[in-house]
């Protein structure tokens, strides 16, 4: 059997322009795709209209192209796949592993964790609006991580699929996505290693082997918090499209020659690629520039 292709990608949600952080995520799923001959794609994870910023996905798509990180694939928009999620959650269904539960966070935890059994047995009535959670299989989930090596992690609580208000969650969108796309290799920020366990039971659940997992640095402020479109993060300058993408390699672990600040994205990334090595990568946060 020939190996299967790499497919990886940069899933960006529109809720404010790509800063920084994002960039370096954006930067090393690219890198790691094409070191390894892969294709890298991107998908703009719009499913969540209130939290939104009008106009963020052009000016996120737009900085990518200033960058010249092109998505070897047409781009895909999670608010045109609505069919997928819905169909994902009839296996499911199908499969009595998702259930109605009104609970809160609060009650969740309140009760002891993972999840409330009076709802599976009692489930709420149609009448009260409720959300739909994945019934997880509550056993320690075991991974590896490319930069965080060996995880155990144990789900607090079974994760929404449907939310109360009906829209669809990204536990599910981003799976049935990942799926769906033929992504076999996850390159993301850190922020998100705590909810993969959960993940990769969904994928068991959907009945496709999980991807491999990495979970790059995040960029910090001065405050220590990371760089995030909710504590406003400046825009990237995409006129300045060089001299960011020296700022993320170098975040990434690269000694970046002077010369190379006159380059321009496309030769800039292919020299990089050529030198991608994942060990390279210090998988602490960091401010940008600090040096390790
Ligand atoms: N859309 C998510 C975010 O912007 C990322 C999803 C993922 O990479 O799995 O945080």
């Amino acid at each position: 059997k020939s190996p299967e292709r790499y497919i990886g990608r940069f899933a960006p949600s529109p809720t404010g322009p790509l800063h920084f952080g994002s960039l370096v995520c954006a930067l090393g799923s690219y890198l790691d795709a094409v070191a390894h001959g892969g294709h890298w794609l991107v998908r703009m994870e719009d499913l969540d209209p209130p939290r939104e910023m009008p106009g963020a996905a052009e000016r996120i798509l737009h900085a990518l192209e200033a960058h010249e990180l092109h998505s070897q694939r047409p781009i895909e928009w999670q608010s045109r796949r609505h069919h997928l999620y819905l169909n994902a959650l009839e296996q499911l269904r199908e499969k009595s592993l998702i259930y109605p539960c009104g609970c809160t966070r609060d009650q969740i935890r309140r009760a002891g964790g993972h999840r409330r059994s009076d709802c599976l047995q009692n489930p709420p009535s149609l009448a009260t609006p409720s959300a739909l959670r994945f019934r997880s299989e509550g056993e320690e989930e075991h991974f590896q991580d490319l930069w965080h090596g060996a995880q155990t992690q144990r789900t607090a609580e079974d994760p929404i699929l449907k939310r109360k208000d009906g829209l669809y969650a990204y536990q599910l969108a981003v799976v049935v996505d990942d799926i769906e796309q033929g992504v076999n290799c996850v390159v993301r920020g850190a922020d998100l290693l705590d909810c993969t366990g959960v993940q990769r039971q969904l994928f068991r659940a959907l009945g496709t082997e999980p991807p491999t997992y990495g979970h790059l640095p995040l960029v910090m402020n001065e405050t220590g918090q990371k760089l995030s479109k909710q504590n406003h993060a400046e825009a990237l300058d995409d006129t300045r499209a060089t001299g960011n993408l020296i700022q993320a390699l170098r975040f990434l672990g690269f000694h970046t020659p002077a010369e190379l600040s006159l380059e321009r994205p496309r030769h800039l990334l292919a020299w990089a690629a050529a030198r991608w090595q994942r060990h390279q990568v210090d998988q602490r946060n960091r401010l940008l520039d600090q040096k390790h």
